[in-house]
């Protein structure tokens, strides 16, 4: 068995009278993230995981946001069509943990739902998925409430000899 390990971090700003998404859900609350596609900082750092695990670049790379066809996309689609390339390459997620760095809303009550959410998008078991989340203290960009960022470390592994 061959692994790799990958990281990603994303951060969008919040702005009133969007629609919050996070982890591929609609989280209520009266602000939302601003960006190219629907701003789901959540799934924009597990892609970037990903690829980053198999070096494959970037999400940047995969899915440039000087696209007309990447305006106001689901990232569910970034996702889920990341994990069909990795496992095209014979790569599978062993587990994904991210963390989300978020003032407002308290997430609390919704973590569970972003982690049913995330190992659906993934295709793996719930318990190899787990949802953290943090408030900004208060202090800086995120504290203010400005700005949602997350952070993202995902496991894959590859049977080696078995490689298509
Ligand atoms: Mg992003």
């Amino acid at each position: 068995m061959s692994f790799r390990v990958g990281s990603g971090h994303d951060s969008h700003r919040l702005a009133e009278g969007l629609p919050l998404i996070l982890g591929g859900i609609k989280i209520p609350h009266t602000k939302g993230l601003v960006g190219h596609s629907d701003a789901d900082a959540v799934l924009h750092a597990i892609t970037d995981a990903l690829l980053g695990a198999v070096g494959l670049g970037d999400i940047g790379d995969a899915y440039p946001d000087t696209d007309p066809r990447y305006k106001g996309a689901n990232s569910r689609l970034f996702l889920t069509e990341t994990v069909a390339k990795l496992n095209q390459l014979g790569w599978y997620v062993v587990n994904m943990d991210v963390t989300i760095f978020a003032q407002e809303p308290k997430l609390g009550p919704v973590k569970l739902a972003i982690r049913d959410s995330l190992a659906s998008l993934l295709g793996v078991p719930t318990d190899r998925v787990n949802v953290k989340a943090k408030t900004g203290e208060k202090v800086g960009h995120i504290g203010r409430g400005e700005a949602i960022a997350t952070h993202a470390v995902v496991l894959v592994s590859k049977l080696i000899g078995f490689e298509v």
